[in-house]
């Protein structure tokens, strides 16, 4: 499908029936596959063949709708994870391990610090956050001889600081490593961080591209553009495996070695696999994904012209807007969403009593569905955080995210200005 545009995509892309199969990806909800004989099935175990036979190494409805994001993002393969939690995770833990060390942007959502900044060094690898808007001297000076990968947001939740991809990914390759992209908020149909130099990307896809709060769920891309045998720091892909008689991944898989190493290697022995189910809603909550993001990042821009000149608005964040600071990095890379991030007049006490007055938006920890929803993250999501690390992420104590939803602009808006009547 690579010529067409994305949102056909959307709509056709990952899955082609042949003469007489089902039209619609269908759901093939079985966790094992039936074969003739032990010898059809051997080869599969020692990946002499491919075909399916458990799921919880692959299945046809997540293969078809991860093939369809891979399509999206202009990547070569992709897997779909049970959450965008366990996304990051493998993302990193695929061509790392104990004793390595991860250079990453400090604008994270808040699950991704914790796993980073607390389950992961458990698991002895290092961290080292950098500002996002740090000079190339200041990211590299971050640098290690044990770095492995650079892991950063494209639009950072909730901060909403834009990610100069280019300045990042220049400086993880001139340092031999991969730049990790997490692209949820943006979602490729207004960024994809491949064209601009990234090498993996992955999401939530519990987000937009579900778009219906229905299905918590994550995805990794691989661009398959980083070569893993330039330098000998990822053994994982460049030497050979035993538990696979000796296979090594980057000679048998190539430009799919990455994935392919995160399906049978991780997946075999970690297990984090969406239920076919669910990557049955993601499919048709990817269907519309064009046309619902047009309309969120429409209806953000118009919330956050209309709080840029209310008198109880303290300040008001999208990267959209002309007085931004990220605004041209946002025009270039199309770092944007339906979400808008502002303070209330009268800090923490104020974002309460306009929250709890809010009719038609609702108080959810979700963000980025087709409804419009809103979190106060600092005693929220964030509320692990200390102040300290808080302000690190981009996240001010008074920080209310309003996540725009698809709804009639008029009726949100009137929604805001009721409840800004009761502050
Ligand atoms: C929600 C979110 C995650 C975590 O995803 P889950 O699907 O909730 O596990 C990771 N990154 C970003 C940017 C998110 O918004």
């Amino acid at each position: 499908m690579n010529n067409y545009h994305i949102n056909t995509k959307c709509i056709q892309g990952g899955y082609v029936a042949k003469n007489g199969e089902p039209r619609v990806v269908p759901i093939v909800q079985s966790t094992t596959f039936k074969y003739d004989s032990s010898n059809d099935m051997g080869d599969l175990f020692d990946l002499k063949a491919s075909g399916y036979f458990y799921t919880r190494l692959q299945n046809p409805t997540n293969d078809a709708v991860a093939a369809k994001i891979a399509e999206l993002e202009g990547g070569v393969a992709a897997v779909l994870t049970s959450s965008g939690q366990a996304a990051s995770f493998y993302s990193i833990f695929n061509i790392c391990g104990s004793g390595d060390h991860i250079v990453c942007s400090s604008a994270l959502y808040g699950g991704t610090y914790n796993l980073f900044a607390v389950t992961m060094k458990k698991l002895g690898i290092d961290f080292t956050f950098v500002n996002p808007t740090a000079t190339e001297d200041e990211i590299n000076a971050a640098f290690q001889d044990n770095t492995k990968a650079v892991f950063t947001e494209s639009l950072s939740n909730p901060s909403l600081i834009v990610l100069d991809i280019e300045k990042f990914a220049k400086v993880a390759h001139s340092n031999g490593v991969p730049l990790i992209v997490d692209n949820t908020f943006p979602t490729p149909v207004n960024c994809r961080p491949f064209d601009f130099g990234a090498d993996i990307v992955i999401h939530s896809t519990t987000k937009y591209m579900d778009g219906h709060a229905t299905s918590v769920g994550g995805v990794v891309v691989d661009s398959g553009n980083f070569d893993w045998t330039q330098n000998d720091k990822f053994p994982g892909l460049t030497t050979p495996d035993d538990s696979y008689h000796g296979l090594t991944y980057a000679t048998a898989f190539g430009k799919g070695a990455y994935i392919t190493k995160m399906v049978v290697q991780l997946m075999r022995d970690l297990g984090a696999i969406p239920s076919p189910n669910n990557a049955f809603l993601l499919n048709i909550g990817l269907e519309t994904l064009f046309l619902r993001v047009q309309r969120h990042c429409e209806n953000s821009l118009a919330v956050a012209k209309y709080l840029e000149n209310h008198d109880k608005i303290e300040w008001v964040n999208h990267p959209e807007l002309k007085s931004n600071k990220f605004y041209d990095l946002s025009k270039k890379y199309g770092a944007t969403s339906g979400v808008v991030s502002f303070g209330v007049k009268g800090g923490r006490e104020s974002a309460v009593k306009f929250m709890d007055s809010l009719k038609l938006a609702a108080i959810v920890t979700h963000v980025a569905d087709c409804r419009t929803c809103v979190l106060h993250p600092a005693s929220t999501t964030h509320r692990q955080l200390t102040d300290e690390q808080l302000l690190s992420c981009g996240v001010s104590p008074d920080l209310i995210r309003f996540s725009v939803g698809i709804e009639h602009i008029d009726d949100i808006i009137a929604d805001i200005e009721q409840a800004l009547s009761q502050v």
